[in-house]
């Protein structure tokens, strides 16, 4: 999986307002190691079990864990002491821990509608958010200038990964990262993936980085502007502004590196951009779209798409997938290696989308030329799982009806969609659903 949970940054986007820069400045304590960690005092968990239906999910089972969690903390001493973490440590930093058991409630929530790539965008690329991203590349620009020579990763970028993340710092989350990643190494269905979270947040404080009181973030541990999970911290935090910590909370400089280098360790191209909106013929074959074909930028202008208002590929030979989130009612998008490494950075179409929008905004773009189908919404699981049933019915391939689409359905969707004479895009519409119902 990636090394950001989807989900949190999704979880960004609930409204949770850090502190004033001010306040953050005078709670900054260099080194030292609090005695008692701060806790939560958000919302207590609805006492339910999950609706993932994993068997560690059952409310029983989160309450037998909740019952067992200091032993199981406890247990994880040895794998803690390899870290380089030590007893005094250990013990100050885990004594007075209690489980946020709110967290796995938010884990396993599931909203009934998933929000469509154009509210995504609607969300997270605002004339606010340009405003303030500019007037941060502005304040900074000394510090942007210094990490884009150490890096050669595009500022503007780097910013759009603050501005979307977290709208600049204001949406980080306030929750303890000790407290949410040890609940969830003990409790719940992701503790193999969260013990060692939990284990390198004990290391960051064992470093003294970023001191335990102002390691606040959202309730999966992801934490700063930029929403670092403590194992990417230990990975691609640096000390920029010399001070020897990494402190990608409250030092913008280290922030800006820490994400800089992030990306360029991820396989960030300098000078190159992540991706064009194109315009797709309705005659194109969209058995072409998806990540799995990548052709040259040339190859793809001789197939008809093409960017819009006559701008040219400035380098025709960079190879390209094309995504469409709209298939023929919406923008298509080519996307360059960039992207991908966008995507190691927040593994959601939507959000690198968005991601890459913003820095396009940011350098002074325009707006997506093109229309996005806003009389349409997403299916809802069950409506998939009906369509796969209905594509069935008619004699097409879907495999075993899941709920998910995959490239059989997609592939199934678009011979429907040819057989009633729509262009086949294979976009699964709420209107596509009917007309196979009424068949
Ligand atoms: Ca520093």
């Amino acid at each position: 999986m990636g090394k950001r949970l989807v989900i949190a940054a999704v979880a960004a986007l609930a409204a949770t307002v850090a502190a004033p820069a001010q306040q953050r400045q005078a709670e900054l304590v260099t080194g030292s190691i609090p005695h008692a960690q701060p806790v939560s005092r958000g919302p207590a968990w609805s006492g339910e079990s999950g609706a993932s239906g994993d068997p560690s999910m059952s409310a029983e089972a989160i309450r037998a864990a909740a019952a067992n969690f200091h032993d199981c903390l406890a247990s994880l001493w040895p794998q803690a002491a390899r870290r380089g973490v030590s007893r005094r440590v250990f013990d100050t930093t885990t004594a007075a821990l209690t489980p946020d058991l709110h967290i796995m409630d938010l884990m396993d929530a599931q909203p009934e509608f998933t929000k469509a790539v154009w509210d995504y965008l609607d969300i997270l690329v605002t004339d606010a958010r340009i405003a303030k991203g500019r007037a941060l590349l502005a304040r900074y620009a000394n510090v942007f200038d210094a990490v884009e020579r150490a890096y050669g990763v595009d500022r503007y970028t780097i910013a759009a990964i603050w501005g979307v993340e977290t709208n600049y710092g204001t949406l980080g989350g306030t929750k303890p990262v000790l407290q949410s990643t040890a609940t969830l190494a003990c409790i719940g269905r992701r503790q193999h993936y969260f013990r060692d979270e939990f284990l390198d947040t004990l290391a960051i404080i064992q470093r003294g980085d970023i001191p335990a009181n102002r390691l606040l973030g959202s309730w999966a541990g992801a934490f700063g502007p930029t929403q670092f999970m403590p194992s990417a911290f230990l990975r691609y935090a640096v000390d920029f502004d010399g001070d020897g910590r990494r402190d990608v909370i409250d030092s913008v400089p280290d922030l800006i590196a820490s994400t800089a280098n992030n990306l360029k360790k991820d396989g960030w191209v300098p000078g190159a951009t992540w991706g064009y909106e194109v315009v797709v013929p309705a005659t194109f074959d969209f058995r072409l779209a998806g990540r799995a074909h990548a052709m040259s930028l040339a190859d793809w202008q001789r197939a008809g798409v093409y960017r819009p208002q006559g701008k040219a590929y400035p380098h025709p030979d960079e190879q390209a997938w094309l995504l469409t989130p709209a298939g023929i009612q919406g923008p298509g998008f080519l996307m360059l290696h960039n992207f991908h490494v966008i995507m190691r950075y927040n593994p959601a179409e939507a959000y690198a989308l968005a991601i890459g929008h913003l820095a396009d905004r940011l350098r002074g773009g325009g707006a997506f030329v093109q229309h996005w189908p806003r009389y349409e919404r997403v299916l809802t699981r069950a409506e998939r799982l009906q369509m796969q049933q209905e594509l069935d019915r008619h004699g097409f391939d879907v495999g075993e009806p899941d709920g998910r689409f995959g490239a059989r359905t997609r592939e199934a969707v678009r011979a429907f969609q040819a057989r009633i004479g729509r262009v086949p895009d294979g976009f699964a519409t709420a209107g596509l659903l009917k007309q196979l119902m009424a068949r």
